[in-house]
């Protein structure tokens, strides 16, 4: 990737009012710049009160600055931090300030996520510490927080380095027996390689399962909460969050026609897509709105039908399920069996399940959040150690489907052709790649320039 290393300022704290305002330079040698705002060197990782400086010497504002230099920063570069009032005039004023004073060495605004980006680059982060560093910032569940965290300190890394060591141990001893080739044939059995590639094989399902249910943790599941009006839509979305407080989050990429909204269940995100705009349209800007959130509920993870118990299904129901996609799991949930004498139950019917429930009474709900989490693919007994996208999962995917083909190439029917180690040994130079790929040792430019520029600026 290119290593652009001019010297980068930006706010670093959210825009908006608040005690406390930062603003962030990073760069090869940052002494000019520190001089002009800060009027004197200072001791690297101290907090000094001091008057932050404008050109004609008068403060601009009053607050600690810190210097840390390189290599000893976040990104491995100089890095000054001048913590000020969090007030944006004046953040602006004091990053002007920046980017005047630092015109002489080519300091310029940094870009989103530049400053996470240079970490990586300068060895401070590998790619998937990057990644929890953004989503950490865009957790929006306790669990989904607590994740990256321990994504951020390596925990996930780690777990793919071992993988990756006994991969490249194994590769080793294939090579070594290629340069010999009178031994190839004891080689599969001195060696336990099959018993080693099997070892890596179930290593790799342990991570793969963890990661998945650290994807749930970030990606939460797309609900389709489908029903006609009044039959308890809105209550079923309080019953559901319980205790917890529903946050209303526009997701990125949605229009604004469509209700989305996140609740949590276990820490899981449920991203539920109301789609109460789905009955009839009214004129053509409406039509192509609905359109969209068919266009939605294709992508669902899972489609909540609800009924009312007390009336049976209406015509307008069955129009909604003819268009419900196959490959779509439904839940069918017949609210207010306070009215219709049933019982809380769920009733796994050939078509379909089938909860039975009271909102307003909330009984059976949990039933319900336990079909959800369980349409979900989540274990409730396993622990999700680190967070991870869908990024990682297709990597190890990848990567699993490679160790398979290295065991056929090694299976006790191949073990007499000629080509058969050679096809093993790279079939586990690919597995390692794809693993390699997840920490950012083997990964495409373009993809690395997708990555961080989704993280916010300052970051
Ligand atoms: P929505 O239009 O689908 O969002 O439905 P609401 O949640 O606004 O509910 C419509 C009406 O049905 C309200 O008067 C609710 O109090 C009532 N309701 C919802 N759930 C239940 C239930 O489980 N039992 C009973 N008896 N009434 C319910």
């Amino acid at each position: 990737m290119n290593h652009d290393n001019t010297p980068i300022a930006a706010i670093a704290t959210p825009p908006g009012r608040g005690g406390i305002g930062v603003v962030r330079a990073s760069g090869k040698d940052l002494g000019s710049l520190m001089q002009a705002l800060c009027g004197k060197p200072l001791q690297p990782r101290h907090a000094t009160y001091l008057p932050f400086l404008a050109a004609d010497g008068t403060a601009i504002d009053q607050g600690l600055a810190i210097y840390f230099k390189a290599p000893h920063s976040y990104t491995g570069e100089d890095v000054l931090e001048l913590h000020g009032h969090g007030g944006p005039v004046v953040m602006q004023m004091l990053l002007g300030r920046c980017l005047e004073a630092g015109a002489d060495i080519g300091l310029r605004l940094a870009e989103p996520g530049e400053f996470t980006q240079r970490a990586f680059l300068n060895d401070k982060l590998d790619l998937a510490q990057a990644e929890a560093v953004a989503d950490l910032i865009e957790a929006s569940t306790e669990a989904a927080a607590k994740s990256a965290s321990a994504s951020l300190s390596g925990v996930f890394s780690r777990a793919i380095h071992t993988l990756v060591d006994k991969v490249i141990h194994l590769r080793m001893l294939v090579e070594a027996t290629l340069d010999f080739p009178e031994e190839e044939i004891d080689f599969l059995e001195k060696s336990d390689a099959r018993g080693q590639l099997e070892r890596i094989q179930a290593d790799l399902e342990q991570v793969f399962s963890e990661a998945s249910q650290g994807a749930l943790l970030r990606e939460g599941l797309n609900v389709v909460l489908a029903g006609q009006p009044n039959v308890g839509k809105s209550s079923l979305l309080n019953a559901l969050a319980g205790a917890e407080v529903a946050i209303v989050t526009p997701i990125a990429g949605t229009t604004r026609d469509k209700v989305t909204e996140t609740i949590q269940v276990e820490g899981i995100p449920l991203n539920i897509i109301d789609t109460a705009g789905i009955r009839d349209a009214g004129d053509e800007v409406e039509r192509i709105g609905i359109e969209r959130t068919w266009g939605e509920v294709l992508k669902a993870d899972v489609i909540v039908h609800l009924l009312d118990a007390s009336r049976g299904p209406t015509r307008a129901d069955e129009e909604i399920v003819q268009r419900f996609p196959a490959n779509v799991p439904v839940l069918r949930v017949w609210n207010k069996i306070d009215l219709s004498g049933h019982k809380p139950a769920v009733d796994r019917a050939e078509e379909a399940i089938h909860i039975y429930l009271s909102a307003t009474e909330r009984r059976g709900v949990d039933m319900l959040r336990a079909e959800l989490l369980r349409a979900a693919g989540w274990q409730q007994t396993a622990e999700s150690r680190f967070i991870a996208r869908e990024r990682h999962l297709l990597a190890l995917k990848a990567a699993r489907e490679h160790l398979a083909l290295a065991a056929q190439h090694a299976s006790v029917d191949n073990q007499t052709s000629d080509q058969a180690l050679d096809l093993f040994a790279e079939e586990l130079r690919i597995a390692q790649e794809r693993l390699s790929s997840i920490t950012g040792e083997f990964t495409p430019d373009d993809l690395l320039g997708v990555i961080f520029s989704r993280f916010c600026i300052g970051k």
